[in-house]
């Protein structure tokens, strides 16, 4: 799912995001630019929640290098969540 605004995200406690795209539940949480955003993700799917699994797959198809768009990652767990910085990233 994208956030849009980073500085006022707090994982809802037993929120349950599924992707539109895979029907999976979605319990990371990840935020990248507009501008990579609206070039990776289908149209249809721009204004709806996409795992980082599909957002990767789309961006592969699409051949779009997004490695340095994602500095955090959030895990929204049952019991815990986290906030996980980016260490290092490689473009495959
Ligand atoms: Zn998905």
């Amino acid at each position: 799912m994208k956030i849009n605004n980073l500085t006022d995200y707090r994982p809802a406690v037993g929120r349950r995001q599924t992707c539109k795209v895979c029907k999976c539940p979605d319990k990371f949480d990840f935020n990248v630019p507009d501008e990579i955003w609206r070039k990776v993700v289908p149209q249809e799917n721009q204004s709806e929640v996409v795992c980082l699994e599909c957002f990767d797959a789309f961006a592969s198809e699409k051949q779009i290098h997004y490695s340095d768009s994602i500095a955090v990652l959030y895990f929204a767990g049952d019991k815990a969540t986290f906030k996980f910085q980016t260490v290092s990233a490689h473009d495959l």
